[in-house]
């Protein structure tokens, strides 16, 4: 569906090289090198390299974070993905489309003052930019949220071509961005359904518990009827294990779970569990800003280039 990652290019791990040379570790499924360090997912350990500065911004890829569990990491990845992409020199648009507003309160915006999501879906306001909010991150700006979006998909049941909606609103300014990244609502209802129609891939956050797998399956076939009715070039940008701890056997078998049923679609950067990305969106902050020297704010931006690297970004 998209382009996947340079195999040969993993270090240690030369194309074709003879199985004999493999070893078992841990009777993982995976072969493994002696002296080979591997990450979370059975892969050998990299770093993904700052990427080139881009010379001309837009059009910008368009990538939904997509998951109807609640609580499994979407507007968190929202934040701190949008600011590293941001720290690489991307410009970059959140779009919060939850009612609940996490987002824009994880980037201290306020909602009340001024026109939001809403407005542009049902109307009340025509100009997108009138909605934009910059973030106290130079090159991530907003369009934020509150509990009026919650009226939204009710308003809209009876519109012409209700499904592309934010699509059609949001193309007035991708030529001005490089991502758009849409913090989707825990539900596959009409405005998860106007997010990957706008979108170009769907990015999946999975907390690693028990049970993160229970309704993917449904995600999966929402994904496809969308790319099939509505949306040709919908791709699967990857599958983000999030709330990682690598210290209880639980998070590695889920982990395990995950990587045999997805592969490479699994991105290799795993966020771990920490408090510090509560403590950052409490300060209303990303945790590169709240916390620059933490492992956590690392992570994020391992996942930004990761994903350049993989192509889902400029
Ligand atoms: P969603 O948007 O999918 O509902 P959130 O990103 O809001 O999920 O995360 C749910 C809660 O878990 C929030 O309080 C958030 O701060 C916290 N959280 C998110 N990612 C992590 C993590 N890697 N480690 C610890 N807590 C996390
Ligand atoms: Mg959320």
């Amino acid at each position: 569906m998209n382009a996947k990652p340079d195999q040969a290019a993993l270090p240690g791990l030369e194309p074709g090289q003879a199985a004999g040379q493999f070893e078992q570790i841990d009777g993982g499924a995976a072969p493994r090198i002696p002296g080979v360090k591997y990450g979370p997912t059975g892969r050998p350990l990299r770093e993904f390299p700052a990427p080139e500065p881009l010379r001309q911004h837009g059009p910008a890829r368009i990538i939904a974070m997509c998951n109807q569990k609640g609580g499994v990491g979407k507007t968190t990845t929202t934040i701190n993905l949008g600011a590293s992409l941001a720290a690489d020199g991307r410009r970059v648009l959140a779009v919060d489309f939850d009612p609940q507003g996490a987002l824009t309160a994880g980037l201290a915006i306020h909602a009340h003052e001024g026109p939001t999501v809403y407005d542009l879906l049902v109307g009340t306001e025509r100009d997108i930019r009138a909605t934009i909010k910059p973030s106290a991150v130079p090159g991530l700006d907003v369009i934020p949220a509150n509990i009026d979006l919650s009226a939204a998909e009710v308003q809209l049941v009876g519109e012409v071509a209700r499904e592309s909606i934010l699509a059609r609103v949001l193309r007035a300014v991708t030529d001005e961005y490089d991502v758009v990244l849409i913090d989707c609502q825990p539900s596959l209802g009409l405005l998860t359904v106007n997010a990957l129609t706008a979108a170009h891939g769907v990015l999946i956050p999975l907390e690693c518990e028990y049970f993160a797998l229970r309704g993917v399956a449904l995600l999966i076939e929402t994904i496809e009827k969308v790319q099939e009715r509505l949306n040709p070039a919908l791709g699967l940008d990857g599958i983000l294990a999030t709330m990682y701890d690598p210290r209880t056997l639980h998070a590695r078998e889920v982990m395990e779970r995950v990587v045999e049923t997805f592969g490479d679609d699994v991105l290799e950067t795993v966020i771990h569990r920490t408090v510090k990305f509560p403590d950052a969106s409490v300060a209303g902050v990303p945790v590169s800003v709240y916390a620059p020297e933490h492992p956590a704010s690392h992570a994020y931006q391992q996942v930004a280039r990761e994903l350049i690297f993989r192509h889902a970004v400029a």
